[in-house]
């Protein structure tokens, strides 16, 4: 069994310091989330993370899920650990208490899920999927429906979906065919859709499908799509399960990783139609399924984050007790030393530790912006709040998961040979991080996302108004004294103006020329989060440095978080700017002929 310890020191610092939970908890409706209750719950979590979920990781990725007739078999544990998950209220924390939720804001729910990640991320998965279908029936589902499906998916009873993927329709969601025709008071739903994460599985007694489809003689493209409900199993009017819905799982995928999470291919409608129940308007199911995806885009965000996590601890311990080598400082000594005394290995932690702690603020930062869009008293900071999120999102999901990949690699890096032989584990974590960048819109539609529907919505004001919120730091950053906050100060106000300009030319061009910046999308969307990262981190150091001078806290992890701020600006901070070349140099890419590759 490969170990994790949930970095409850780092989680606390982040949610202090960063979203200010003290402030949070005094919202009207975020009352249960004071610090002291919120350190509680997040040692609770810890322990399921630890002791229960995270020694099936590895036996899971070899097990697999498998199907048999239709019936899929999640490999061993994975059912008792979700059992344990339910029974232990887990599933319900963020939800409203009328559908029998705790109440508790989104932000103390992310913490505790990047805990289910970095533990356990195939399994995981199950969960992350019925939390946003939760989300899109609050936001958009009838009474009747609410009060039908979603006490049961608070509870994680039952478990949610999302079909969106056929064979035609990937990026391009519009594509898709499923046919949806209208029946009394429901619809019949057929057609086909593939790569459904838990789209069949042994946890739970029933499944709640979120699925795209068309209605007869609509507008092609995503204006004449709707979205529908199909259970598993149909419910009666007692709220007990009846008749097996038309909807049968056909194969799962093999795949390169997340072997324990089973990826299907669903039929709907073999044998006359699955019975489906519209959520929201006919052909609004664009909209309904963006409050899915939203949550769900936020929440493989912060896989990367868990997944970064996770390889950093392996990487770490392994680093400290592998001996190769000689020091290059102090001397000739005469012993080998750990590797951990490499200067090149210590750089490699850095990094690992460095963007993993931007990218968890980032992600932190943003979720507790989602409190806030719902609870803070005045409508207009409610919007701003919202505006804010909206922006964060695609960089959340993106950079974050890019760093998945990155740091999973650099882990597998610091264990040498043993890093790609697959007893030592840490490849799993590299194998499990290659499709955080690609499902829940691939990172080039997450840079899409950012330009042209977030910036040009409001020709970059939303944009500038962040920017200008990251530039308040100047100013405590600047009171400091020492060499540290100085280089934080100068690299955030390099950063920051790098931001800036490249906001203005990609708002520009975008109306003359929209291929040429949608060319400089996803550098835009790397610099934009290396900054705000970046501006995290910077407060979490001046939130160090302030413990420090008072002589409170723990010294070593202030230290510590002073000098990986430092690193992340020496490193990523202060190079990031070099991005404005390859964010104007689109004319380059859209002159490059495909006939010419
Ligand atoms: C393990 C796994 C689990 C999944 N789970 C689910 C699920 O639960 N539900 C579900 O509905 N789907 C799911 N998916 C599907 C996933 O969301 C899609 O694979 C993803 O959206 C990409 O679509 P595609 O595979 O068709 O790639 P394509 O759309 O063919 O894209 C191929 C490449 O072209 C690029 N590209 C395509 N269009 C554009 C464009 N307009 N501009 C710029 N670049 C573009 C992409 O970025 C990508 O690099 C899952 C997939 C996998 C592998």
């Amino acid at each position: 069994m490969i170990p994790y310890n949930p970095p409850l020191a780092d989680m606390r610092f982040a949610l202090e310091h960063v979203v200010d939970l003290e402030a949070l908890s005094a919202l009207p409706g975020c009352e249960g989330a004071d610090p002291d209750t919120v350190a509680a719950v997040l040692e609770e979590a810890a322990k399921l993370a630890r002791d229960v979920l995270a020694p099936i990781n590895m036996s899971g990725d070899h097990e697999g899920s498998v199907v048999e007739n239709g019936v899929v078999r999640t490999p061993k544990g994975f059912k008792e650990a979700y059992r344990t998950y339910v029974e232990g209220g887990w599933n319900s924390l963020p939800f409203e208490e009328e559908f029998g939720g705790q109440g508790l804001p989104v932000v103390v729910a992310l913490a505790v899920a990047e805990m289910w990640n970095s533990a356990n991320m195939a399994w995981a998965l199950c969960p992350l999927l019925t939390v946003g279908a939760i989300e899109a029936l609050l936001r958009h589902g009838t009474k009747d429906l609410q009060e039908t499906y979603l006490p049961k998916l608070v509870s994680g009873e039952w478990t949610g979906t999302m079909n969106l993927t056929e064979p035609q329709a990937g990026s391009d969601v519009g594509a898709l065919r499923t046919k949806a025709v209208k029946d009394g008071d429901h619809y019949l739903i057929t057609g086909q859709k593939i790569f459904i994460t838990y789209g069949e599985h042994d946890m739970a007694e029933n499944l709640i499908h979120l699925v795209l489809a068309r209605l007869p003689g609509t507008p092609p493209g995503t204006r004449g799509i709707s979205l529908f409900l199909v259970p598993k199993f149909l419910v009666k009017e007692d709220g007990s399960l009846g008749d097996r819905n038309d909807v049968r799982c056909v194969s799962l995928e093999h795949k390169l990783g997340i072997h324990g999470s089973p990826t299907a291919v669903l039929a709907y409608g073999d044998n006359g139609g699955a019975v489906g129940y519209l959520i929201g308007e006919e052909n609004k199911g664009m909209e309904c399924m963006f409050t899915m995806m939203n949550n769900a885009r936020l929440n493989v965000g912060l896989q990367g984050v868990a997944i970064s996590e996770r390889a950093y601890q392996q990487a770490r311990d392994y680093a400290k007790t592998r001996i190769q080598g000689r020091t290059m400082t102090g001397g000739k000594s005469e012993s080998p030393l750990p590797i951990v005394y490499h200067p090149d290995v210590k750089r490699m932690l850095l990094a690992i530790k460095s963007r993993t702690e931007a990218a968890r603020a980032l992600a932190y930062f943003t979720a507790g912006q989602i409190d806030r869009a719902r609870h803070l008293p005045e409508e207009a900071d409610r919007t701003k709040a919202q505006l804010l999120v909206d922006l964060l999102i695609p960089l959340v999901k993106a950079w974050s998961t890019d760093l998945g990949v990155e740091n999973s690699s650099l882990a597998v890096q610091v264990y040498g040979g043993m890093g790609f032989i697959e007893e030592t584990g840490v490849a799993q974590h590299f194998r499990d991080a290659r499709i955080l960048p690609i499902y829940e819109g691939t990172n080039g539609i997450q840079a899409m996302d950012l330009l042209g529907r977030k910036l040009m919505r409001d020709q970059g004001a939303a944009a500038g108004a962040f920017i200008a919120l990251m530039r308040e730091l100047d100013a405590p950053l600047a009171e400091q004294s020492g060499d540290d906050l100085a280089v934080l100060r100068r690299s955030l106000a390099a950063g920051l103006d790098a931001v800036e300009a490249a906001t203005k030319l990609l708002v520009e061009s975008f109306a003359a020329d929209p291929a040429r910046a949608a060319a400089g999308s996803v550098p835009y969307l790397n610099l934009f989060a290396t900054v705000a990262g970046g501006w995290l981190l910077d407060k979490q150091a001046l939130a160090a440095q302030a413990q420090l001078s008072q002589g409170s806290g723990d010294a070593g992890f202030n230290e510590a978080k002073l000098m990986t701020a430092r690193f992340f600006a020496e490193h990523y901070l202060t190079p990031a700017a070099a991005q404005l070349s390859a964010i104007g140099g689109g004319a380059t890419v859209v002159a490059f002929d495909p006939g010419q590759f």
